[in-house]
């Protein structure tokens, strides 16, 4: 590893600031590169990590010295080519990436032992806005400890309003032992009895992990056929060969019941690392990650930048599910930087679904992915049984849902003391709200949206900015009274319809905005599966892989709904989505149903999930995107021009269009601009553009020249979304 002697010029990736190393001179005791380093940047102190030598950016006589080498593992030379090639695909600002890479409080801090400030029953002798701020810190995350410089940031107070309060007796300072060690993991220990299949796949994955280098692997499997047993074998091959596993799952699948059998199968919890960890745990994981003692780490997506010292396995769970995709600030979809990460650092790829993405199903028809089958459910337990139901011939009446048919399996499912399920994709009580005088639709002042009642808040929201207001009685546009009617449905509105139907039935709604977080959500999933429920009405969260052992009947109440519009992945989504929700039903014992409410029943997307014929709806979907050029077999990159002057942010929308021959010119077109689906959010106007090339183009070179060549002012943003997951 390359040293730098005290006073040598060394380039610094930094945490904040330009998008590309700056050059300083190393600190006293000279640093390497990957060290962590404090560094001046205008008058603050930014976090940062040396990248290599000087870039030469600056005149060497003007360098300024870092502050300091920071007492943490060095970041490793794959972890920075990870970060590098993450940056330069997504096009995302190197100081977002290595934010991404260091999002553990308390890093600089050494690991000896550290002081922690706790809270006491003591009140202070004199409130002040400061000690509120101190004391609601405390309260906002469940009286737990902090480092002092962690509670000042917190709170935004300076150590002597600390200093105070600690005079007083109201907080009390504490040395602790470094973060606790994670238990061992026992690999060797045998795991269930596999199926023949579940052994075959077993198998093969265990060699591909022993062989050590990189491989990818597609392991689809019909949900419950075990596809998690079989990659837990992967995890102990890898623990066997002294390497970390990570296991990727959506945030929301990431429940007790997943933990357990994590347990079950190594005697101890593996280090976690998503939403619901709190700060100790963060910092605990990240050197964990670092230092090789965290042996297996289960995460959502952001794990995937975590510091491993020897990463030998990464599983994608539920690959196919959209939250994989980082919508917010750096746009990264974490399944496909977890196969480029694996490539970097030598180590197996388990890409698992029973519904794949089309880009992995492409990738393992053409070689480019290994791919594992398990047609079958394990055990006794058999795929449900699939039917529509044509809602041309079976409508219920006006203002209801539930048709005849489906009413009548529910209530003999009920009957029988088993669980139903009823899935609507829409969440609130009613979609759209009218005023039945002047026709006016209630809209969200600050976005291109109308807003949707939720009656158990008693407020109409807006889905995109999560603005409220009250549920208008009189219309706000012709001041007519009593004319304002709710229209459609939402889940709420549908529980309203099953309370009706089957009054004596336990209703539980899930849907992410009826409970505060992931983890009381977690909770909610968790007491249905232990049968605290008759009936579950849910939007797409029930699809993410849980187990309900009682649930032996799925209802889809509109699999229309995601069939309109113009998205290129509407049909591979909707297909997704009603396969796994259909995948709830009959896991146990049981025989389960699924009955699909539709009015095109012929649908090929709708027929492909009836009879089961998945491979003929990837091979009709792939040659469709094929003849469009679109993904898998073409590339694209969305960009959104927003600002809050409309004008203005045409005007340079123009002009990038004007300015496209750095794409035309490597192969690429370019298309728009034209008004974003959501043409206004936040009160930012919203005009989209297209890129698309054939698959050899260097798309990230041509989009790079092409923004240079066409900057846009400070009050107008150009966001670029490469591979975009959605185009609204
Ligand atoms: P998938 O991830 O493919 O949906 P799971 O791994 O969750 O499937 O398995 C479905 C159910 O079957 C789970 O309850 C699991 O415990 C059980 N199961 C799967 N394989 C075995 C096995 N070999 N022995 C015992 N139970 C198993
Ligand atoms: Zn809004």
């Amino acid at each position: 590893m390359r040293a730098f002697a005290e006073g040598e010029p060394v380039a610094v990736a930094l945490a904040e600031g330009l998008d590309r190393p700056l050059d300083y001179r190393a600190p006293a005791g000279g640093v390497r590169a990957g060290d962590f380093v404090a560094a001046p940047l205008g008058p603050r102190r930014v976090l940062g990590v040396v990248w290599g030598p000087a870039t030469g950016e600056a005149p060497e006589a003007k360098l300024r010295p870092l502050i300091g080498r920071l007492d943490v593992a060095p970041m490793r030379a794959e972890m920075r080519a990870f970060l590098a090639r993450v940056a330069d695909y997504t096009l995302t600002p190197l100081p977002a990436m290595v934010r991404l890479a260091t999002r553990a409080p308390g890093l600089g801090e050494p690991p000896a032992a550290r002081a922690l400030l706790r809270l006491t029953e003591r009140p202070p002798d004199r409130e002040t806005p400061a000690r509120a701020r101190v004391l609601a810190a405390f309260a906002e995350y469940g009286n737990l400890g902090f480092a002092p410089g962690e509670l000042c940031q917190l709170a935004g107070v300076s150590a002597g309003v600390l200093k105070g309060l600690e005079a007083q007796g109201v907080i009390v300072r504490e040395i602790v032992a470094r973060d606790a060690a994670y238990p061992a993991l026992d690999a060797d220990g045998p795991g269930r009895a596999l199926s023949e299949d579940q052994a075959a796949a077993a198998a093969r994955l265990r060699a591909g992990v022993a062989a050590g280098g990189y491989s990818a692997t597609l392991l689809k499997g019909v949900t419950g056929s075990g596809k998690t047993e079989v990659y837990l074998e992967a995890v102990a091959e890898c623990l066997a060969r002294g390497r970390q596993a990570l296991v990727l799952l959506p945030e929301i699948a990431l429940s007790a019941q997943f933990l357990e059998r994590v347990e079950a199968r190594f005697g101890a919890r593996p280090a976690e690392w998503h939403s619901g960890v709190g700060q100790t745990n963060r910092r605990r994981a990240w050197r964990a990650a670092a230092d090789g003692s965290a042996r297996l780490v289960v995460g959502a997506r952001s794990a995937l930048f975590l510091p491993f010292r020897a990463l030998g396995l990464v599983v994608v769970d539920e690959e196919h599910d959209g939250s994989y995709k980082q919508e917010d600030g750096a746009l990264y979809n974490a399944r496909d930087m977890a196969v480029l990460r694996a490539s970097i650092e030598g180590a197996t790829v388990v890409l698992a679904s029973a519904t794949p993405s089309l880009e992995t199903w492409a990738n393992a028809a053409s070689g480019k992915y290994a791919r594992i089958d398990l047609p079958e459910r394990f055990g006794t337990a058999t795929l449900p049984e699939m039917a529509a139901i044509d809602m041309r011939v079976d409508a219920p009446p006006q203002g209801r849902w539930i048709s005849e048919p489906l009413r009548e399996a529910v209530s003999a499912r009920l009957a029988a003391g088993e669980q139903a399920l009823l899935f609507l994709n829409r969440r609130g009580y009613a979609p759209l709200t009218l005023c039945r005088a002047c026709g006016t639709q209630v809209g969200c002042a600050q976005c291109d949206a109308r807003m949707v009642e939720h009656r158990f808040r008693g407020r109409l929201v807006c889905h995109q900015c999560g603005a409220t207001r009250p549920i208008p009685t009189v219309c706000p546009s012709c001041g007519v009274e009593g004319r304002m009617a709710a229209l459609g449905p939402g889940v709420e509105r549908l529980a309203e319809e099953a309370a009706s139907l089957w009054p004596e039935a336990r209703t539980a709604i899930l849907s992410s905005d009826l409970a505060d977080g992931a983890g009381s959500l977690r909770a909610r999933i968790e007491a249905i599966a232990g049968g605290e429920a008759d009936l579950v009405i849910g939007t797409q969260i029930v699809s993410k892989g849980h187990n309900f052992p009682l649930l032996t009947l799925v209802g889809v109440i509109d699999a229309d709904l995601g069939l309109q519009g113009a998205d290129l992945r509407a049909a591979e989504k909707t297909f997704q989505l009603i396969r796994q929700v259909a995948g709830r039903s009959g896991r146990a014992e049981r025989r389960g149903a699924a009955l699909i409410q539709t009015c095109q029943p012929e649908h090929p997307c709708l027929r492909a999930i009836l009879t089961g014929d998945d491979e003929g709806f990837w091979r009709a979907e792939a040659s469709l995107r094929e003849r469009a050029g679109a993904p898998p077999y073409g590339r694209m990159a969305g960009i959104v021009v927003s600002g809050t002057d409309e004008a203005r942010v045409w005007e340079v929308a123009r002009a990038l269009a004007r300015a496209g021959e750095p794409l035309r010119a490597a192969g690429a077109m370019l298309w728009g601009p034209a008004p974003a689906p959501i043409a206004r959010i936040r009160g930012r106007h919203r005009v989209r553009l297209l890129a698309q090339s054939p698959k050899g183009v260097a798309l990230q070179a041509a989009l790079r020249a092409w923004l240079a060549a066409a900057p846009a002012p400070s009050n107008v943003r150009v966001g670029v979304d490469v591979d975009p997951q959605t185009f609204l």
